[in-house]
């Protein structure tokens, strides 16, 4: 289990994508056509906290493996706890006997 997590790092949670920027240009053709500028960023939505953070190109490809490292890590936090009440659940019968 530990070996697993250990494969999975780096990890973000959050969710990965385009966002439309708009620049201080005042006769900039892009802004004006309403495509902008697309960023990638990582928005992070949480209770206490709740952030886009601005991903540069050259860091797209790592940010994108660290969240679907970060989906697989929480796939495999999920099963742990499965694995781990039921072990549980045996270990108290065994008891009883
Ligand atoms: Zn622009």
């Amino acid at each position: 289990m530990v070996h697993e997590v250990q494969k999975l790092w780096p990890v973000a949670k959050g969710s990965f994508g385009l966002r439309k920027n708009t620049c201080v240009r005042s006769n900039c053709k892009a802004c004006a056509s309403g495509k902008g500028h697309p960023v990638h960023t990582l928005h992070i939505g949480a209770k206490d906290r709740n952030t886009s953070i601005y991903v540069p190109e050259d860091m797209a490809g790592v940010v994108e493996k660290a969240v679907s490292n970060c989906r697989e890590l929480e796939r495999l936090m999920m099963l742990a706890g499965e694995r781990f009440i039921k072990a549980l659940k045996v270990e108290r019968v065994r008891r009883k006997k």
